[in-house]
């Protein structure tokens, strides 16, 4: 199979006529041919985009029409359900019976933005009665959109939604590790009838394609999700062009329990908040504290609910563990199993391949107990199925914990003490914080993280408003006074 860029309504190879290979993670076998987009490739996309914006019906077309074009979107998705869900599970090795919740939340992106834009008001303020001000949003230009390789179908059309419903002209620019369900959208969008060059799609590695969608001087906005330090660089790079930036970034994110907590619930959302998505998921609840009045009991217990995980080939309706993505981020999430073994955390379960599977990116469900918060387990994002639990003995010490890594995205917190609570979640610095429940959330809730998690928050109108920039109008309905200097 060969991948080509979509630019202005077209499948194009690269101008230089470059390409890369994509693996099957369950194999390791190469399935997949790609154009690799560089610099002429992105001018490209930006010009077909740029005239979308400046010449084309979108930006201006009312609400109500385009919110008609994303239902449109929403229904061409779900009718390739299927289709979404085998080629998701190919690419990333995600287990096959999760992938198909991510072509259903994907449509679900369209319809919730197509609900935002067209219930959206503007503000009118009256100054005194003499003078109306008013705002207007306007589609901010060509957005550039870059993605991890992580449940990808769901992340791109997370910002794509809320971006052309804001009217702007888009460039996808998919992770080079997942670039096969993002070739489903250009008929996507053919189907719901999105004008040529509104919707592009350059593929590539990101130190070419999507460092030249950053530098470019007529892309006002990168809405990025990717790792911490490849938000950095993006920061950087974009400084020159001043350019509006939203930053979804990595996690570590903790789970508390206290010993009054329901333990058999709250052992369910550990296991599940790890090591659901092959463990690779920004709020993955990486980081499990326990109080130390059941931590033994607890360690055992989630031990050996970790070994029952099962793990096996992505396509298999029974499996509940796949193929890591690549074998490169598979050898860098065994070697922090190393790392773990060395700094002297006890390996309770896991921290291998199975035996069944000899090929492939496989790792059981791997646990090490008494990890201290000085191990580097503790403190750096591994993306995988592998989770640190640490003791703790008061509120003070499990707070220090929670908030003792550079990470702030998400946390989780088990127990039935009302006060605690409420004093825990005005203390614990992360952008979302989940109370004796796993990751659910409303669409309209702000999504996003603080400290090295992120910066800005999408979701609802916060997603409308990264896309969009106000634009005030003051207008005066009387002659106000005006200072007459030089008149005397
Ligand atoms: P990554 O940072 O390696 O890559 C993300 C994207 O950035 C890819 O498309 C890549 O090609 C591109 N890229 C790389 N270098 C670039 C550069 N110099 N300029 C422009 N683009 C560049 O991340 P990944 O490994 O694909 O994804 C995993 C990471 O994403 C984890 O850290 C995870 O926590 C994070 N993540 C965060 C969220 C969130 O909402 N906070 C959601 C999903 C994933």
């Amino acid at each position: 199979m060969n991948l080509q860029h979509y630019i202005g309504g077209e499948h194009v190879p690269s101008v230089s006529g470059a390409t890369f290979t994509a693996l099957e993670p369950a194999t390791n076998e190469e399935y997949l041919t790609v154009s690799a987009g560089q610099a002429e490739d992105i001018e490209a996309a930006v010009a077909a985009a740029r005239k979308a914006f400046t010449e084309g019906p979108w930006p201006k077309m009312p609400a109500q029409q385009r919110a008609g074009i994303l239902r449109k979107i929403a229904d061409a998705i779900e009718k390739r359900d299927d289709e979404i869900a085998s080629l998701e599970c190919r690419d990333t090795g995600l287990p096959i019976t999760q992938a198909r919740g991510q072509a259903h939340r994907a449509a679900q992106n369209f319809r919730f933005f197509a609900d935002v834009i067209t219930t959206l008001g503007e503000d009118v303020y009256r100054v005194a009665s003499a003078q109306l001000n008013y705002v207007i949003r306007k589609p901010i230009g060509v957005a550039g959109l870059i993605t991890p390789w992580n449940t990808p179908f769901m992340l791109e059309t997370w910002k794509l939604a809320p971006a052309l419903a804001a009217g702007c002209p888009v460039i996808l620019k998919p992770a080079e590790w997942s670039p096969l369900s993002a070739s489903l959208l250009p008929a996507i969008m053919e189907e719901a009838g999105v004008p040529a060059g509104v919707f592009n799609i350059v593929h590539g590695i990101g130190e070419e394609a999507g460092a030249a969608l950053v530098a470019h001087p007529d892309v006002p906005i990168i809405s990025f999700t990717g790792e911490t330090t490849t938000g950095q660089i993006i920061m950087r790079n974009a400084a020159d062009n001043l350019k509006t930036l939203s930053m979804e970034l990595g996690g570590k994110s903790p789970l508390v329990i206290f010993d009054d907590a329901d333990l058999d619930r709250a052992l369910d959302a550990a296991v599940f908040g790890v090591f659901s998505l092959n463990g690779e998921r920004c709020t993955a609840s990486s980081r499990v504290l326990v109080q130390d009045t059941i931590y033994e009991e607890f360690v055992q217990r989630f031990a050996e609910r970790a070994s029952r995980v099962k793990v096996g080939a992505p396509d298999d309706p029974a499996t509940e563990l796949g193929a890591l993505v690549h074998p490169e981020h598979y050898g860098r999430v065994m070697e922090y199993v190393q790392i773990g073994i060395d700094e002297g955390a006890r390996l309770v379960a896991g921290g291998s391949r199975p035996d069944t599977l000899p090929v492939g990116n496989f790792l059981s469900a791997t646990v090490f107990a008494d990890v201290s918060p000085k191990m580097r387990i503790f403190q750096e994002e591994i993306f995988g199925p592998v989770v640190c639990v640490t003791p703790f003995s008061t509120e003070e010490e499990a707070l220090e914990l929670a908030n003792d890594t550079r990470y702030g995205l998400a946390a989780y917190l088990w127990t039935n003490n009302l006060r605690r609570t409420h004093r825990l979640a005005q203390q614990i610095e992360s952008g979302m914080l989940w109370v004796n429940s796993q990751n659910v959330r409303d669409l309209r809730t702000p999504f996003g993280g603080v400290k090295a998690s992120g910066l800005g928050r999408e979701g609802g109108k916060h997603s409308i408003d990264v896309y969009t920039e106000s634009h005030i109008v003051h207008v005066a309905t009387e002659d106000l006074p005006i200072p007459r200097f030089g008149a005397s």
